[in-house]
């Protein structure tokens, strides 16, 4: 039988155990210890930017401390990119704060600069100035930070950059996840890397690192007993999931080599098909990971009915995972009161585009099985071959 193909698993080095039993054979089975320490190093060197990372629970835990870090509090508004998983915009309500959302740009998906201007300016003079802004790079493709950056700077509003999903993605040169106040990371067993569960958040300054610490372990004053003048949270890391990351940051370099290989896969497959476009850096300025490929299907030039969904269910027969991308904020009903600047790029994106098996660990008979049905769908009969 088959085996199911996912669209995005877990892809595993070889020392994450090495690391595990390290803690277990020293006791450190606690969330601190010295793989949380080393894997926050192993961050701070990869991205290179003279930033401090704190190791967390989750990505969204890192959302969450990075909004309480920029005072985010009851009754004010955040800037959100609509098009984004729900974790990036939750936090903002763990807070009682308002999301207020942003259209996506045609070239990176992100959220569009001319939008986001026009929002500031608005809910300014409806007497609210934005707290914080929340920028995302998705599917690994990084935001237009210049112009977003310049804006945020124009207003002096603190930006947020959600990089869960773009560890590995460049622009100008410069790593995904360093560009704003803050920068998260995301270790979940999707992600280019994971550490079964897991997240982090990216400081400037030494401070603000030691605060999300504080924060994420239950807010205890420097007291012999248990003494607290703030609100904690349970959100560091456990030593056996730093463990697990210690062991993926060895091999953070050949996973994102994979998933941009996946990404040539695609474009080679679709290079000749009329109607059909791979998601694709716009310029040289911009470096995806390609954590996942997404293909954009205009079905009034393919003979195809419904956009994606022909190809989504012939991928189904053949247990192959593919998945529309994800739904605008904007659109969701538990955001329908939420304020929203733009007009329709994140809508028609989501009604015709959807993400394609991506994971750096996808055998080649896993390859020709997706090339298949895909060409299968087009109908197209052109010569093909699989790619190393
Ligand atoms: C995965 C993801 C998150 C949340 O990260 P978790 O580690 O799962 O909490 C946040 N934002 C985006 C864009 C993500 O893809």
């Amino acid at each position: 039988m088959k085996s199911k193909v996912w669209l995005s698993s877990p892809h595993l080095g070889g020392n994450e155990l090495k690391y595990i039993k390290e803690a277990f054979a020293a006791n450190w089975v606690a969330p601190l210890g010295p793989n949380v320490d080393g894997f926050e190093q192993d961050l701070e060197l990869f991205l290179n930017e003279d930033v401090k990372v704190a190791a967390l629970s989750a990505g969204t835990a890192a959302l969450h401390l990075a909004l309480i870090e920029c005072d985010v509090t009851h009754g004010d508004e955040v800037i959100c990119q609509s098009m984004t998983f729900s974790a990036s915009a939750n936090p903002i309500v763990y807070l009682g704060a308002v999301p207020v959302f942003i259209d996506s740009e045609k070239d990176t998906w992100n959220m569009c600069p001319v939008a986001l201007k026009e929002a500031i300016e608005d809910r300014i003079s409806k007497g609210k100035k934005p707290k914080a802004i929340i920028v995302v790079n998705l599917y690994g493709m990084p935001a237009k930070m210049d112009e977003i950056l310049s804006i945020a700077a124009e207003y002096d509003i603190p930006l947020i950059e959600d990089a869960a999903e773009s560890l590995g993605s460049r622009y100008k040169g410069k790593a995904c996840g360093t560009f704003g106040r803050f920068g998260i990371l995301s270790f979940n067993g999707n992600k280019i890397i994971t550490t079964s569960g897991g997240g982090a958040l990216v400081c400037h300054s030494q401070e603000d690192k030691e605060q999300a610490v504080f924060l994420s372990t239950q807010a205890r004053d420097d007291a012999p007993h248990y003494q607290h003048s703030q609100i904690g949270y349970n959100y560091r890391m456990s030593n056996i999931s730093a463990g697990i990351g210690r062991g993926q940051m060895e091999v953070l370099d050949e996973r994102v080599e994979g998933r941009r290989k996946m990404h040539s896969f695609y474009s080679e497959i679709c290079k000749n098909i009329e109607g059909v476009k791979i998601f694709s850096e716009p310029d040289s300025d911009f470096y995806s990971n390609h954590w996942l490929s997404v293909i954009t299907i205009d079905d009034t030039k393919t003979k195809l009915s419904k956009n994606y969904e022909d190809l989504r269910l012939a991928f189904l027969k053949e247990d192959i995972e593919s998945r529309p991308i994800w739904k605008p904020m904007h659109l969701q009903p538990i955001f329908k009161d939420a304020p929203y600047y733009g007009g329709k790029v994140a809508e028609t994106l989501f009604g015709n585009s959807l993400c394609l098996p991506s994971g750096s660990n996808l055998s080649e008979d896993e390859r020709a099985r997706i090339a298949k049905v895909m060409l299968d769908v087009f109908s197209n009969k052109k010569e093909y071959s699989v790619m190393p």
